[in-house]
């Protein structure tokens, strides 16, 4: 059968212009890109037609980034190739690889991607960047932007980029000078105003994937590397994004997790601070909405039916290499939470298979708290960060979450919360459902959460669902205009 490289019928742009989102619009065609040739002349075209283009890896974005109602540029199966060098700490990856395949090609060497999205079986390398994607192990440090070390970029105005080759960089200094002199015009600025300095550095202290990456101007003065790093997170705003080379993160062999009970919110806050100083690389939390959406998957503890009201779990994560090395880590957690109430003793699993079930079952929690909802009803997610510090203050606000939110709202029916922060990475998923949603009740959710303690919203803001949140965030200061960088970002059909 030939492979198409384009389509317009309606099935096949209503089924490829759909992501995980709650948003739709339908795309006029669909182009699948296998080579840096075939962005190049799908951009081109769209140049001359005056079309904008939206990339589009695994669709996995929640808030409405891999949606159009113009060119959707989808990446297809043959992009590029896979190069792993000194031994697995380089790889370099091809957009439209997964995740998953990533880390399995890893695996030999010991290693793996640091980025670990829950949706990291179906988000691919271009996706996983653009929207720096984190997740559960090691959020913040290891996150895509933390982790990359080359890119090929390719810009709107069709110049390619390869960061790692100095011909590359010569090349695009000689035509994209005034690019990169603005963007060190623009680190000189911040440099020179302490204000805004101390607001970057206080919100990327937290997960801040809120717009583009203004940390980069700060961490870094070559202006390859503030363009590199401005392209993660950029949600394909900037450029095309055609491979990447990351340092890859070791990957431990012996795993265990705990499930871990406890009578109220309130007590779990107690565990995350004596946690933190523990080899603990995750640590997520599940209220008793939470729970009740994966109580009945295979594999799932008897106890969690049984769990009182008010009761939550705490799923931790600790490896290592040798087995001492590993009993030693369970004895230190242990001895650290023995002040902190549980419902049960802390008991460790080293069963691959139960250590996958669970993680599993947390990495599908939002599809299982969105599979639950009502009918006719929609399902939102809202990333918060906050400081370790403001969590117990923001146990006691969430009880009384769900009944302010539908007063301020009007929304009453088939509205639910699902609360599941991810206490090590100073973030949290909180998830509702709704009959109708508008964009004011989109923001309020936000609004909502960060009244106890000045909480932020921490995730994917440059598109669609981002928009009120963007706004309410006090986000504003930094943008300075990209758009004066010149065509190659100045085209605003990307
Ligand atoms: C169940 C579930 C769990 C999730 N868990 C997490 C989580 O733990 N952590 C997290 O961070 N996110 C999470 N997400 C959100 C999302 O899955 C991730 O951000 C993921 O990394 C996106 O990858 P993708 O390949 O699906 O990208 P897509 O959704 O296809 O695209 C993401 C963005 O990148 C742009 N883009 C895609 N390819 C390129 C390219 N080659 N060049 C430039 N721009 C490009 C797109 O235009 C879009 O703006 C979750 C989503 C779901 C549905």
């Amino acid at each position: 059968m030939e492979i198409k490289k384009v389509y317009a019928d309606a099935l096949t742009t209503l089924a490829k212009g759909t992501d995980a989102g709650i948003y739709k619009l339908n795309p006029e065609r669909v182009e699948i890109v296998n080579c840096v040739r075939d962005v190049r002349r799908v951009l081109a075209e769209c140049e001359k037609t005056g079309k904008s283009v939206t990339f589009k890896a695994g669709g996995t974005s929640l808030s409405g980034q891999t949606i159009t109602d113009s060119v959707l540029m989808e990446i297809g199966p043959d992009y590029g190739k896979v190069e792993i060098s000194l031994n697995g700490h380089l790889a370099k990856f091809p957009c439209g690889i997964t995740g998953e395949e990533a880390n399995r090609l890893l695996k030999p060497y010991g290693r793996k991607l640091g980025p670990s999205p829950a949706s990291i079986k179906s988000a691919r390398i271009g996706g996983i960047v653009a929207n720096n994607s984190s997740g559960s192990g090691y959020g913040i440090i290891y996150n895509s932007y933390n982790t990359i070390q080359d890119m090929e970029i390719l810009l709107a105005d069709g110049t390619f980029l390869d960061t790692a080759s100095s011909e590359s960089r010569r090349n695009f200094m000689k035509t994209h000078v005034s690019l990169l002199e603005r963007l060190m015009n623009f680190r000189l600025e911040i440099l020179l105003n302490p204000d805004m300095q101390d607001r970057i550095l206080s919100k990327y202290e937290l997960k801040n994937t809120c717009g583009y990456g203004m940390n980069s101007f700060l961490d870094y003065s070559d202006p390859y590397d503030i363009l590199m790093h401005l392209m993660v997170g950029s949600e394909g705003t900037l450029g095309f994004i055609s491979s990447v080379t990351f340092e890859t993160v070791p990957d431990e062999p012996l795993k265990a997790s705990a499930l871990i009970y406890f009578p109220s919110l309130m007590e779990a806050s107690r565990a995350i601070g004596p946690l933190r100083q523990c080899k603990v690389s995750a640590a997520e939390l599940m209220d008793r909405n939470a729970l009740h959406a994966v109580e009945d998957e295979p594999g799932m503890p008897e106890i969690l039916r049984a769990l009182p009201d008010d009761a939550v779990a705490l799923l931790i994560d600790t490896a290592s290499n040798g087995e001492e090395e590993l009993q030693i880590q369970f004895r230190d957690i242990e001895e650290r939470l023995a002040d902190v109430q549980t419902l049960y003793p802390v008991s460790f699993t080293t069963d691959p298979k139960l250590y996958a079930t669970y993680w599993r079952v947390r990495n599908g929690l939002f599809t299982s708290a969105a599979g639950r909802r009502p009918r006719g009803t929609v399902s939102i997610i809202e990333d918060i960060a906050f400081r370790a510090h403001k969590f117990p203050l923001w146990t006691r606000h969430t009880p009384s979450g769900t009944s302010r939110f539908k007063r301020r709202t009007g929304v009453e029916n088939g509205m639910e919360m699902v609360y599941f922060p991810a206490c090590i990475t100073r973030t949290m998923g909180a998830s509702a459902d709704y009959e109708d949603v508008d964009t004011r009740q989109v923001g309020e959710i936000g609004r909502l959460m960060r009244e106890p303690g000045g909480l932020s919203r921490s995730s994917h803001l440059l598109r669609l669902g981002g928009r009120p949140q963007f706004l309410l965030s006090g986000t504003k200061c930094f943008r300075p205009s990209l758009s004066e960088t010149g065509p190659a970002w100045s085209d605003r059909r990307l």
